[in-house]
């Protein structure tokens, strides 16, 4: 479950990690009071469930009442990579001379929470991560004993951060593992953490995403989620019982088991597409949860051909198949190309069944994967 910024910053200053004065505003004249109370310059910021605001349009940093009415008005309402702006962090424009990275989150592959250090911050981490490894330092922690000290230290030195702000990020640093720990965090992020002139030390963003599988015994956090800001299609998937993530392709996915709609990503990957999902339909899935699958998908507006990848075991292929026929004969018109591969038990039934006026078949997932990664370039085209 995610935190927007504004409810993150105050969990964050409640554990003493300085933030800016800020205001959150839903009208344009809420905004522009709140301005004119902090004080100019001020950043308006769009509260959505989105990183790369910055880049996006949804953060403008504002000098007077005129150009903060102008940002207000403009941001309100605004759609952000998807996302409707319901309301804006008016906030006291911090004067930074650097821009830190601080982070935990529990790293799978070492099965220990790691907090993470960097002295590039401002931009996205993901992409210091990837050209620049070295240029994040990392500390796993041991859970039964929390951050030591000494590993605070050594992240913060590791980064290469400047001796006189080490000890502010690293007691910030330490605050935030604490939180994520008792707060059963799944990622806790400043990025940027600003470094002021007289080296000071503030958290101008905040992230902080909670385990939603431990909200039972965070009642206070759970009460912030914001269903109204859920990716509709993660709501939808919800209601159905999916296993649903949602990516940024335009090849939607579904098949009956997360190894098989795994490998699926990865042929669609492979043949040169782009994957607009994962939805695992589970197994023994009957006629109604196929159409849910394909409402699902085709619902997506990113999505411009599906490709069903079923192998029956419990999942009977006839019944997959007259799931899909039955599911595309109320359309009249089918919206997006459908390819199907179907093998395992009942799978020649369920091939003579599926209508070919609605759907293409292919014998092998990889023909399958290949037309549709066909199928979609040809509609983006
Ligand atoms: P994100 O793009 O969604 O991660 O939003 P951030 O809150 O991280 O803001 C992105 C960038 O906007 C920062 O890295 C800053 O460069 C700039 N920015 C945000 N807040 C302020 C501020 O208070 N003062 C100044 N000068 N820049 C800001
Ligand atoms: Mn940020």
């Amino acid at each position: 479950m995610r935190l927007h910024e504004y409810q993150a910053k105050e969990v964050f200053a409640e554990a003493g990690i300085p933030v800016p004065d800020a205001e959150l505003a839903r009208t344009v004249e809420e905004a522009v009071a709140a301005a004119e109370e902090i004080g100019y310059p001020v950043a308006i910021k769009a509260q959505v469930h989105v990183g790369g605001r910055g880049k996006a349009g949804g953060i403008e940093l504002v000098e007077n009442e005129t150009e903060a009415r102008e940002a207000a008005d403009r941001i309100l309402g605004m759609d952000l990579k998807g996302f409707h702006v319901d309301r804006v962090l008016v906030e006291d424009a911090v004067n930074f001379v650097n821009e830190v990275y601080v982070g935990v989150t529990m790293d799978r592959g070492v099965g220990r929470p790691v907090a993470m250090v960097s002295s590039r911050g401002g931009v996205n981490i993901e992409e210091v991560a990837e050209e620049d490894p070295d240029a994040i330092a990392r500390e796993h922690i041991d859970p039964a004993f929390g951050m030591h000290d000494f590993q605070a230290r050594k992240a913060v030195y590791d980064a290469g951060l400047d001796r006189d702000v080490a000890g502010d990020v690293a007691s910030i640093l330490t605050t935030l593992y604490d939180l994520w720990e008792e707060r059963d965090g799944a990622d806790a992020e400043i990025n940027p953490l600003m470094v002021t002139a007289d080296d000071e030390v503030i958290a101008a963003d905040a992230v902080f995403n909670i385990d939603g599988d431990a909200l039972f015994r965070q009642p206070d956090l759970a009460e912030l989620e914001d269903e109204a800001a859920e990716d509709d299609l993660e709501a939808k998937a919800n209601e159905y019982g999916f296993d649903y993530v949602r990516l940024d392709g335009n090849v939607g996915i579904i098949g009956n088991g997360a190894g098989l709609v795994m490998t699926t990503l990865d042929l669609v990957d492979y043949y040169g597409g782009a994957p607009a999902n994962f939805l695992d339909i589970g197994g023994g899935a009957k006629a109604e949860r196929v159409a849910n699958a394909l409402d699902m998908v085709f619902s997506d507006e990113n999505v411009d051909a599906v490709v069903f990848n079923i192998f029956g075991g419990i999942t009977r292929g006839d019944e997959v198949a007259n799931g899909i026929n039955s599911a595309l004969e109320q359309f009249d018109d089918i919206p997006k190309p459908v390819i199907v591969r179907l093998a395992g038990t009942k799978a020649e039934e369920g091939m003579e069944i599926l209508n070919t006026d609605l759907v293409q078949v292919e014998a092998t997932l990889e023909d399958a994967v290949q037309a549709a990664v066909a199928a979609a370039e040809e509609v983006d085209s």
